[in-house]
C-alpha cells in the first residue's frame, strides 16, 4: 500500500481536506456528511486534528480509524506530543497502524493553555516534533508529515532558528509538510525559498482557510498569528450579517490564493473544512475549473 510520500514523489498535485473530532452527536453527523461529500471527489487524503486531551483524543483516533476502514479515503493521522509519555505515543501509533493508517502528521502540539501558554513537556515525553518524527519512523513504514509556518512559528526567536529546526525534523524522517493557515501568498513563497536555500527539498503543502465571517479573524490571529489582509477584513466587515455574501467573498479570495499557489508550483492544497464541506468544496471546484481552463 502506498503512502503520501509515494503520491507526492510521482509529481501529482495533492488535494486534501482537514477535519476535527466532533464533540456531540449533531457534530458527528455534520462531520460524516462532510466526509461523504468530500469522498465523492477522491481527494489525495483527509486528516483529523489531534485533540487537546482525553476524550477528544479518543475521538480523533476513532474518526481516523473509521475513515481508514469504512471509506475509500486515505487518512493522515495527526498526533501531538502534548501530555503523552513515549509509551503512550507508541500505543497511539499502534492503534493507527492496527486501523491500517499509513501516514502520520507528527506535531509537538500546543500547551493545554493554548498557543500562547508556556510549553511543559511530559516527564517521560518529548519537547520537540523531531523526536516524535523519529519515534514514528522507527515504529513502522509510515509516511510522515510535519508542520511548517509561513510567518515562522510564533515561538521562534528568528527565521534562522525556525528554518534550522524545520529542516531538522525533515532530516529526522519527514516526507512532507503542511503549513499553518496564512493569507498572503508571499509568506508561503518566502518560507519555501528559505527551506530550499537550507538544502531541504521536502514538499510543503499550503493550508487554505476559507475566511467567510469577520468574527473569525480575531480567532485566526490567536490560533495562528497569521496576518490578515486589510482589504479582505473590510469586505467581510461590510458583509457582516449576510452569510451568503460572506461565503462568496471568502470563497473568492481563497480561490484566488489557491490558484496562485499552484501556479507558483505548490505541491498541492490542504483545505480546512471546520467539518462543513461547503466553502472548501466551492474553492476546490473553482480551482479545478480554473486549472482545466488554463490547460485547454
Ligand atoms: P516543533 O517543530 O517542535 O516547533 C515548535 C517550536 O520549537 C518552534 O519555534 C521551533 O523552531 C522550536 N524548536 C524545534 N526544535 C527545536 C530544538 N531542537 N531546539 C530548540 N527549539 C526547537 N496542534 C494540535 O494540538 N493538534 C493538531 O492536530 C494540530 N495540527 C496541526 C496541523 C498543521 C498543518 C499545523 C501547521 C499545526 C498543527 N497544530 C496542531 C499546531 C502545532 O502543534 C503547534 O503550532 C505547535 O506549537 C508547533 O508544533 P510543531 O510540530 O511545529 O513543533
Amino acid at each position: 500500500m502506498t503512502t503520501l510520500r509515494d503520491v507526492l514523489a510521482s509529481g501529482a498535485r495533492s488535494f486534501s481536506f482537514e477535519f476535527f473530532p466532533p464533540k456531540t452527536e449533531a457534530g458527528a453527523s455534520a462531520l460524516w456528511n462532510a466526509i461523504r461529500r468530500i469522498e465523492a471527489l477522491s481527494p489525495t487524503f483527509v486528516s483529523v486534528t489531534y485533540g487537546a486531551g482525553g476524550s477528544s483524543r479518543d475521538r480523533t483516533v476513532e474518526v481516523t480509524r473509521r475513515i481508514a476502514t469504512e471509506t475509500t479515503l486515505r487518512p493522515v493521522a495527526h498526533l501531538t506530543a502534548v501530555g503523552h509519555s513515549v509509551a503512550e505515543l507508541r500505543h497511539v501509533i499502534g492503534q493507527y497502524a492496527d486501523a491500517g493508517v499509513r501516514d502520520v502528521l507528527a506535531l509537538r502540539g500546543d500547551p493545554p493553555g493554548g498557543p500562547n501558554a508556556p510549553w511543559t513537556a511530559h516527564p517521560d515525553g518529548f519537547t520537540h516534533a523531531h523526536e516524535l518524527v523519529s519515534l514514528v519512523r522507527e515504529s513502522g513504514d509510515f509516511g510522515i508529515g510535519v508542520a511548517a509556518f509561513p510567518e515562522r512559528h510564533p515561538r521562534s526567536p528568528d527565521w534562522d532558528s525556525d528554518i534550522e529546526h524545520f529542516v531538522a525534523k525533515c532530516r529526522a524522517g519527514a516526507d512532507c509538510a503542511i503549513t499553518q493557515m496564512f493569507f498572503r501568498v508571499e509568506d508561503y513563497l518566502r518560507l519555501r525559498d528559505r527551506v530550499a536555500a537550507a538544502g531541504c527539498d521536502v514538499p510543503i503543502i499550503p493550508e487554505i482557510m476559507p475566511a467567510t465571517d469577520v468574527r473569525q479573524i480575531a480567532r485566526f490571529a490567536e490560533l495562528s498569528h497569521a496576518a490578515f489582509p486589510e482589504d479582505l477584513a473590510h469586505r467581510l466587515a461590510a458583509a457582516q450579517g449576510d452569510r451568503a455574501a460572506g461565503h462568496r467573498i471568502g470563497v473568492e479570495c481563497a480561490t484566488a490564493m489557491a490558484v496562485r499557489l499552484l501556479a507558483e508550483g505548490a505541491p498541492g492544497l490542504h483545505y480546512i473544512t471546520l467539518n462543513k464541506s461547503s466553502a472548501a468544496l466551492d474553492i476546490h471546484r473553482n480551482v479545478l475549473s480554473t486549472r482545466s481552463a488554463s490547460v485547454r
